[in-house]
């Protein structure tokens, strides 16, 4: 195979949210900025779909909000959950002073797909699909740009900067040898699509039982569901019967009824490891990762594509100047991990006590669900539902757009 080689001033090596967003504001800001992403598009299921008040205010900052949300979405206004047999409001985003009050849930690829669009009506927007990145191109200590595998052959892509945005199980991070501090996850998840009716609840839906969690997202026709295991139980859950499987997610939620007879075979279910790190350091001289390569994050809360969207806002207001003058140093790279690590460690900190506290001893079945006192609390006072929608909605240390649309960008 033939190698080709281009330049630019930065290198995005994953097309996530993380990866997509930072691109746009790169390029809107007159950055030349290359894209790749291993994937030939953005059509891949079970990557969470989550467009937080944050993500819509940073939308309208941008001024995109109004063509934004012209795509298909569905608006979610309160997280509602079951716990044993109590059904309880977790989160109500309604009570947020944002101007989107509610989460928006759009299939990422939608979401993706926008941002590639707004992307390339920027000239340095330069989005590589079906491009691998297999390794850094270093030169004394100094990243100086990325290897790819590509249809026609591999491609090396010289940058000032290479951005690691390619997600917990990031190739950029380990070849970086960037030290990962795993701080673990007690669990696993089985996806699975079981058809919604009309008249069913419109929410998203969390149902904890001993020995068994359900959460299922609205899709319109269907219901999303992932149902949680213990970590590396996999093999043995889809070994059994799927009979007994179906039967298991039947007790969880009994209205489904003959729906679950849609689970015909193991075919029809998916795993998704989780896991839960960061990196003590998240850069080197050339090469700063963000989004889940820096620190991955569980499913809890729904919050980590809030997190890589936030880090990709940061490290625009941070590195767009630099760049723009080829002049990125690695004090600028350590004030990007220095804004985002705390909110990353805060809402690490939140999933860690969920797993520890909650879900590790359910899975182990040697819990009954009880109502945890705070969440006794949200059911008395409605006011507090403003707390758990800002933590999720809105986050630790929200950014904001600091960078201007560049003259003939
Ligand atoms: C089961 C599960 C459910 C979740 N549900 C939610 C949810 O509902 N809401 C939420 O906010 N978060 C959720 N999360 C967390 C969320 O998925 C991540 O935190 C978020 O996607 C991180 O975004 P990112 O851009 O950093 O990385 P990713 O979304 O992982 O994107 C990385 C991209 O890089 C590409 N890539 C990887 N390697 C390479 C390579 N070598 N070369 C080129 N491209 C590469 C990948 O194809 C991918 O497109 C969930 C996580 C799990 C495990």
């Amino acid at each position: 195979m033939s190698t080709s080689a281009i330049t630019t001033r930065c290198s995005i090596v994953g097309g996530g949210p993380g990866g997509m967003m930072l691109g746009y504001l790169l390029a809107r800001a007159g950055v030349d900025v290359v894209v790749l992403e291993k994937h030939a598009d953005f059509l891949r299921d079970f990557r969470g779909d989550t467009i937080h008040p944050s993500t819509l205010e940073l939308m309208r900052e941008l001024g995109l909000l109004d063509a934004f949300l012209r795509l298909p979405h569905r608006k979610v206004e309160r997280l509602v959950g079951e716990i044993g047999k109590v059904r309880v409001t977790m989160a109500e985003f309604t009570r947020l002073s944002s101007a989107c009050k509610f989460i928006a849930f759009m299939p990422q690829w939608d979401f993706l797909d926008f941002l590639a669009d707004r992307g390339r009506r920027y000239a340095g927007f330069h989005l590589m699909m079906n491009a691998e990145a297999t390794d850094l191109i270093e030169r004394g200590g100094q990243v100086v740009g990325v290897q790819a595998n590509t249809r026609s052959g591999v491609i090396e892509v010289s940058a000032d900067l290479v951005i690691g945005a390619d997600g917990r199980h990031s190739v950029m991070r380990e070849r970086a040898g960037l030290k990962v501090e795993d701080l673990g996850a007690p669990m696993d998840v089985l996806w699975m699509r079981l058809s919604r009716r009309p008249d069913d609840y419109a929410a998203v839906f969390g149902h904890i039982e001993t020995g068994g969690i359900l959460i299922m997202l609205d899709r319109g026709d269907y219901w999303q569901c992932a149902y949680v295991i213990r970590k590396g139980s996999a093999e043995e859950v889809m070994k059994g019967d799927i009979g007994d499987f179906r039967r298991t997610i039947l007790a969880l939620s009994p209205w489904l009824g003959e729906r679950v007879n849609e689970l015909k075979s193991w075919d029809d279910v998916k795993l998704l490891t989780v896991a839960l790190d960061r990196l003590s350091q998240w850069y080197r001289p050339g090469l700063l990762c963000i989004g889940d390569a820096a620190h991955a994050m569980s499913p809890i809360g729904g919050v980590g594509i809030n997190l890589a969207i936030q880090d990709a806002v940061a490290a625009a207001n941070i590195l767009a100047e630099p760049l723009r003058a080829g002049a990125v140093t690695v004090d600028d790279l350590a004030r990007v991990q220095r804004r985002r690590q705390w909110p990353t460690w805060v809402t690490q900190a939140f999933q860690r006590t969920i797993q520890t506290r909650v879900i590790g001893p359910l899975l182990a079945g040697t819990a009954q669900p009880k109502l945890p006192f705070a969440v006794k609390l949200l059911n008395r006072f409605p006011a507090l539902r403003a707390i758990p929608a800002r933590f999720i909605g809105i986050g630790v240390r929200p950014e904001h757009i600091r960078t201007k649309e560049a003259a003939g960008a």
